[in-house]
C-alpha cells in the first residue's frame, strides 16, 4: 500500500533504539498490515529484549543530563515536538488510518487531541514546584523538592496508536525522565513517526527510544527486572497489567495502568433524550467501539426506554462502513478476528439468554473484520456483554426501574474507568455522580478526554492519571530535605 504523504519521511521501518534507526539483527520483521483490507504497509523489525536493554542503558546514561537542562530548555523542545506534530497532523492522521483503520477524522482528532498532552506538560515542566514547611524545631526546616523518577519504559495499545504516546512521553521528557516505549506490534509506524519527530524537535538522542516487537513478554520482562527502569506506564488489557503488577513488584517500581472498563451510560427519565442519543452515539461507536473509556451497557429508565432505543437504533443504522480514509465513513473494520470473535460471542450469548436485535448483530458485507452497528435491548446482568468488555459497537440496552437500582448495577462490575449519565435534576447530578465507582464520570457529555483533565480509573481499571496538572506527579518522586542548624 502506497501512501500519499507531505512528508514520506514520515513512514519508516526501522525502529529507534538508543538514538539509532536500526535494522533487526537477523533481519526479523513483523508485517504492518491495513484492517480494511490485510494489504502490506510495511515491514518493521521484530525486536527482542536485547534491544529494549541497550535502549535501557541509553536511557539511563542521558537522563541525567536529560534533568539538568532547566525546565524552560525541556519545555521549548517538547513544544517544538509539539509544533512538529501538528504540521503534520495530516500525515500522521493517514499513517494511523491505514494502520488501525479508524476513519480519517477521528484519527486527525487523536493526533491533535493528543498532541496538546505534549503542550500541556511543556508549560507545566516550568511548574514543578517544591515546598518550604516550618521545621520541628526552631534551627530546622523542612525543605521539599521535586525529582525525576528516572527512566520509565512505556507499553501501548492498538486502539490510539498515537495518543496513547503522546501522554504518556510529555510528562514523562516534561519531568525531566526518559523513556523506552513499546508500541503495540499492530500499529507501530504512529509510534515511529512520533520518533521522527521528536528526533527533528531536538529531544536528545537515546532519551526516547522506540522498541518494535511482535514479541512482547521478553520486552515486558525485561522492563519488569532491568533495575534502571524506575517506573512502567501501561495502556491495555486488565490481565496484562495485572501481569507486569506482579513482575514489576519484585524491584517496587513505580506503576501506571490504565487498564480495560465497563463503562455504565445510564439515561434517566430527566434527561434530554436526544443529546443522549447523540453521547452513546459518539461514546458507543467511535473507534468502532474500540475504546477503554466506551459506553459497554446502556442503562435506560423504563419510562423512556422504547424511545431511547428506538431513535439509537435508526442513528445505528445510519453509520458509514469503510475504509477510513474514504469521504462520508464513520465507521472502520475491528482491528482483528479476534475481535470480531468477541462481538459475535457477545451477541450470541445475549440472544440465547432473551435478548433481542433492534438493529445489526452479524457482520458486515463488506467482508472482512468489518462487523455491523448493533443494538440490542432485553439485557440482563447476567449476560457477557454487562459483564465483559466487548470493545466492539455493540449497544445493549438495559432497562432500570429507580435511581438505586441503577447504581447498584452501575457499580457491580470489577472495573470502574469511566462511567456516564444524563439527568437535568442537580440534586440528583450529584448524588449520581457521587455514588458511582469510576475514576472519570461524564454527565450529559460522551467526551472526557483532554490534557487538562485527570484521566484514568479506579478498582481493577487502574493505577494513576494521565493529563492534568495530577499527571506529572507519576513522574516525579518526592525528596525531603531536613535544614538544620539555623
Ligand atoms: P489488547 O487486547 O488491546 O491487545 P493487550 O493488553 O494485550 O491488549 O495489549 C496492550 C499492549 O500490551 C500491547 O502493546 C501489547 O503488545 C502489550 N503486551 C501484551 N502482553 C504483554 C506482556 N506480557 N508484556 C509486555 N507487554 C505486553
Amino acid at each position: 500500500r502506497i501512501l500519499d504523504l507531505k512528508d514520506p519521511s514520515l513512514l519508516v521501518s526501522q525502529a529507534y533504539v538508543a538514538g539509532e534507526w536500526v535494522d533487526a539483527d537477523g533481519g526479523k520483521t513483523i508485517a504492518v498490515t491495513d484492517p480494511f483490507d490485510g494489504a502490506l504497509i510495511a515491514h518493521v523489525p521484530d525486536l527482542g529484549a536485547d534491544a529494549a536493554r541497550r535502549a535501557i542503558d541509553k536511557a539511563h546514561e542521558v537522563q541525567k543530563g536529560w534533568a539538568k537542562r532547566t525546565a524552560k530548555e525541556r519545555s521549548q523542545i517538547l513544544r517544538r515536538w509539539y509544533d512538529l506534530i501538528v504540521a503534520h497532523a495530516d500525515d500522521l492522521a493517514l499513517i494511523l488510518t491505514t494502520e488501525q483503520g479508524k476513519p480519517l477524522a477521528e484519527a486527525k482528532a487523536e493526533v491533535i487531541s493528543n498532541a496538546a498532552y505534549i503542550e500541556w506538560f511543556a508549560e507545566e515542566a516550568k511548574r514543578i514546584d517544591g515546598d518550604v514547611i516550618p521545621g520541628a524545631n526552631p534551627s530546622q526546616r523542612i525543605v521539599v523538592l521535586k525529582q525525576p523518577v528516572g527512566v520509565c519504559a512505556a507499553i501501548t495499545p492498538w486502539n490510539f496508536p498515537n495518543g496513547m504516546i503522546t501522554r504518556k512521553v510529555g510528562p514523562a521528557l516534561a519531568a525531566g525522565c526518559t523513556m523506552v516505549l513499546k508500541p503495540a506490534a499492530q500499529t507501530p509506524l504512529s509510534a515511529l513517526a512520533l520518533a521522527v519527530l521528536a528526533e527533528r524537535a531536538g529531544i536528545p538522542k537515546g532519551a526516547f527510544s522506540v522498541i518494535t516487537t511482535d514479541d512482547a513478554k521478553p520486552i515486558g520482562e525485561e522492563f519488569c527486572h532491568n533495575p534502571k527502569v524506575a517506573k512502567i506506564t501501561f495502556t491495555g488489557s486488565t490481565n496484562v497489567g495485572r501481569w507486569l503488577m506482579r513482575e514489576a513488584g519484585d524491584s517496587i517500581k513505580r506503576l501506571s495502568l490504565e487498564l480495560g472498563g465497563n463503562a455504565p451510560f445510564i439515561v434517566f427519565d430527566d434527561a434530554d433524550l436526544d443529546a443522549a442519543v447523540e453521547g452513546a452515539m459518539l461514546s458507543k461507536f467511535r473507534n468502532a467501539g474500540q475504546t477503554c473509556v466506551c459506553a459497554n451497557r446502556i442503562y435506560v429508565q423504563e419510562s423512556v426506554a422504547p424511545a431511547f432505543a428506538e431513535k439509537l437504533a435508526a442513528k445505528a443504522r445510519n453509520l458509514k462502513l469503510g475504509r477510513g480514509t474514504d469521504a462520508g465513513v464513520t465507521m472502520g473494520p475491528l482491528i482483528d478476528a479476534r475481535a470480531v470473535a468477541k462481538m459475535e460471542d457477545h451477541v450470541a450469548d445475549a440472544l440465547a439468554k432473551g435478548g433481542r436485535l433492534l438493529v445489526g448483530g452479524k457482520r458486515s458485507e463488506l467482508g472482512g473484520t468489518f462487523f455491523e452497528p448493533t443494538v440490542m435491548t432485553g439485557i440482563t446482568q447476567e449476560m457477557k456483554v454487562t459483564k465483559e468488555e466487548t470493545f466492539a459497537p455493540l449497544a445493549p440496552i438495559i432497562t432500570f426501574r429507580d435511581e438505586a437500582d441503577v447504581i447498584a448495577m452501575a457499580n457491580d462490575s470489577e472495573y470502574g474507568l469511566a462511567s456516564y449519565f444524563y439527568a437535568r435534576d442537580m440534586a440528583r447530578v450529584w448524588r449520581v455522580a457521587e455514588a458511582l465507582e469510576s475514576g472519570m464520570v461524564g454527565v450529559n457529555t460522551p467526551a472526557l478526554a483532554n490534557e487538562m483533565a485527570p484521566f484514568g480509573g479506579v478498582k481493577q481499571s487502574g493505577l494513576g492519571r494521565e493529563g492534568s496538572k495530577y499527571g506529572i506527579e507519576g513522574f516525579l518522586e518526592i525528596k525531603y530535605i531536613c535544614l538544620a542548624g539555623m
